[in-house]
C-alpha cells in the first residue's frame, strides 16, 4: 500500500509516542545497567540511558574498538561510500558518560548478577541489556564454514568480514562475468538487504562490467518491497539480474568453493566467478550460552517491555530477540533500545513499564537518486503486532508519472542519507 498522508498522520503520534514514553517514568532508583554489545541496540541504549536517565550507571560492553555499520555497507559495494565513512569509534558515548569495556564477554550468571569477561573479571549488574547481534550458521549450508567464506564472502557481519571483501571480488570479476548471491530463508538480518545488494551491485556493474550477470538463488519464493525491486531492476538493469524463488530451485544446499558452484535442492550447479553466500544465522554466542535463547536460536522477549521471557532482569534487543513482526533491523533494534531503557528505568523505580510503541522504516538505494522505503509502527503488548492502519510502502512504479516518480524515488534516496545520518549521530555522535 502507498505511503499516503492520511495514513503517515496515523502513525505520527504513535511515532512521537517512543520519544514521550520515557518522560512518564517519574522516580530516579539509581542502578547499574550493563550492555553488552555496542552495535545498534546497545550504543542506543547506552546513549539513551545516559542522556534521560542521568543517575544510571551505564557500562557498554564492546568487543571492538570501532563499529562498521551494514546499513550503507552495500554502497561501499557500488563506489559511492568508503569503508571509513561507515565506520564510527565509542569516544563520543564515553565522553558522556558511558564506562566503555573493550572485551568479549564470555558469559553471564544471572544468579549472582554479573557478566564474566574474556580477562576473567566480573562486571555486576543490576539490570543487563543483552544486543549482540547475530551468529553465522556455518555448515547449514554443506560446504560452507568459515574458511570457504574466505572465497565465496559473506559480507553480512562486518565485525567478521568486512564488505570490502565482497567490493574487492567484485571489481576484479572478468568481463561478463556471473556473480552468484545465495538468500538464505526468514528469519534473518535484514529482510530487504540481499536485494539492496544486488541493486548497488548492478549499478556497479552497469558502470564498470555490463555484460555481467547476476544470478540471485533464493530460499523463499518471496522477499521484502519485491514488487518495488523488480520494478526497479527492469528498469535500471534490464537482462541484468536473474532472481529464483525456492518454487523455481532457488533454495541453495551446498557450495564447492574450490569450483565456485552453489549446488540448489533439486541438483542444479550454479558457477559464479564471484559467489556472495549468506547464510542461515542466529543469536549471537553470548545470547545463547546464557540461555536466553529458545530453540530456534533466537531469543524469545516479552513484547510489552523486550524483557527476556527465559531470564529475569536481562533485556534482550535488535536482531538476537524474536520479535517478528518487527524486521530485524538497525531501527528496529534503536526503538527496543528506547523502551528498553525507558522499562528498566521504570522497573528500577518500582514503576510500571510505560506503553509500547516501536518504530521501523528500512529504507533501500536502488540506483543513483533512486530509494524505496517500508515503514510499520507495533505495539508490544501480550504479543507485538503492527498497528492496523499504520505504516505503508513507497509506491510502485505504475502509480507514479514520468517526473513525479524520478522526484519521489530521488527523494527517498535523500530521506535514506538523512536517516543514516541522524541514527548514526544518535550512536555515536
Ligand atoms: C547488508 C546489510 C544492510 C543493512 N541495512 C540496514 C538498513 O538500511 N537499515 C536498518 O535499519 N538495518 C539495516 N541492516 C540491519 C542492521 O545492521 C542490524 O539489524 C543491526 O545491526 C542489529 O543491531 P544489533 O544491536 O542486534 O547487532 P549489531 O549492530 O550487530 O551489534 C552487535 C555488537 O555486539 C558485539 N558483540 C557481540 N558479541 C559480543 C560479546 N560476547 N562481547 C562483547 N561484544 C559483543 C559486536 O561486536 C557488535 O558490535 C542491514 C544489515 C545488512 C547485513
Amino acid at each position: 500500500m502507498p505511503i499516503s498522508r492520511r495514513r503517515l498522520i496515523a502513525a505520527a503520534p504513535l511515532a512521537a509516542g517512543l520519544a514521550v514514553a520515557p518522560s512518564v517514568v517519574r522516580a530516579q532508583a539509581p542502578g547499574r545497567v550493563v550492555i553488552i554489545g555496542g552495535g545498534f541496540g546497545g550504543a542506543s541504549a547506552a546513549r539513551f540511558a545516559r542522556d534521560r536517565f542521568p543517575h544510571l550507571d551505564v557500562t557498554l560492553i564492546e568487543q571492538s574498538r570501532s563499529f562498521t555499520t551494514c546499513p550503507y555497507g552495500n554502497l561501499v559495494l557500488a563506489g559511492r561510500r568508503d569503508i571509513g565513512s561507515i565506520t564510527f569509534g565509542y569516544e563520543r558515548l564515553a565522553a558522556r558518560g558511558v564506562r566503555l569495556v573493550h572485551q568479549r564477554a564470555v558469559a553471564i550468571d544471572p544468579q549472582r548478577k554479573q557478566v564474566r569477561l574474556a580477562d576473567g573479571v566480573d562486571v555486576p549488574y543490576d539490570r543487563l541489556v543483552v544486543s549482540p547481534g547475530i551468529d553465522l550458521r556455518w555448515g547449514a549450508i554443506e560446504g560452507y564454514d568459515e574458511a570457504a567464506s574466505a572465497r565465496m564472502p559473506h559480507c553480512w557481519v562486518p565485525g567478521l568480514q568486512p564488505v570490502t571483501a565482497l567490493a574487492e571480488q567484485l571489481r576484479a570479476m572478468p568481463q561478463g562475468g556471473t556473480f552468484v548471491m545465495a538468500i538464505p530463508d526468514n528469519p534473518f538480518r535484514c529482510p530487504p538487504g540481499p536485494y539492496e545488494r544486488i541493486s548497488m551491485v548492478a549499478e556497479y556493474l552497469k558502470r564498470h562490467n555490463p555484460r555481467a550477470k547476476i544470478i540471485a538463488l533464493d530460499a523463499k519464493n518471496g522477499f521484502s518491497k519485491q514488487p518495488l525491486f523488480q520494478d526497479a531492476w527492469a528498469e535500471l538493469y534490464p537482462g541484468m539480474i536473474e532472481w529464483r524463488g525456492a518454487s523455481n530451485d532457488g533454495r541453495v544446499m551446498a557450495v564447492n568453493p574450490a569450483t565456485m558452484e552453489c549446488v540448489t535442492e533439486f541438483g542444479d550447479r550454479v558457477k559464479g566467478d564471484v559467489v556472495n553466500v549468506i547464510p542461515p544465522q542466529m543469536a549471537a554466542r553470548i545470547a545463547r550460552d546464557a540461555g536466553l535463547a529458545a530453540q530456534s536460536g533466537w531469543c524469545p522477549i516479552k513484547p510489552a517491555t523486550f524483557e527476556s521471557a527465559q531470564v529475569p532482569d536481562i533485556w534482550v534487543l535488535g536482531d538476537a530477540s524474536i520479535a517478528a513482526p518487527m524486521p530485524k533491523s538497525g531501527f528496529a533494534a534503536n526503538t527496543q533500545a528506547k523502551h528498553a531503557i525507558a522499562c528498566i528505568a521504570a522497573s528500577l523505580a518500582g514503576q510500571a513499564p510505560p506503553p509500547a510503541v516501536y518504530f521501523n522504516t528500512c529504507y533501500s538505494h536502488v540506483g543513483e537518486d533512486y530509494g524505496i522505503s517500508i515503514v510499520g509502527v507495533y505495539r508490544g503488548g501480550t504479543q507485538l503486532t503492527e498497528v492496523e492502519g499504520s505504516g505503508g510502502i513507497s509506491p510502485r512504479n505504475s502509480a507514479l508519472e514520468g517526473e513525479r516518480r524520478a522526484e519521489h524515488r530521488r527523494l527517498e534516496a535523500l530521506y535514506a542519507d538523512g536517516w543514516y545520518d541522524a541514527i548514526t549521530g544518535e550512536m555515536f555522535g
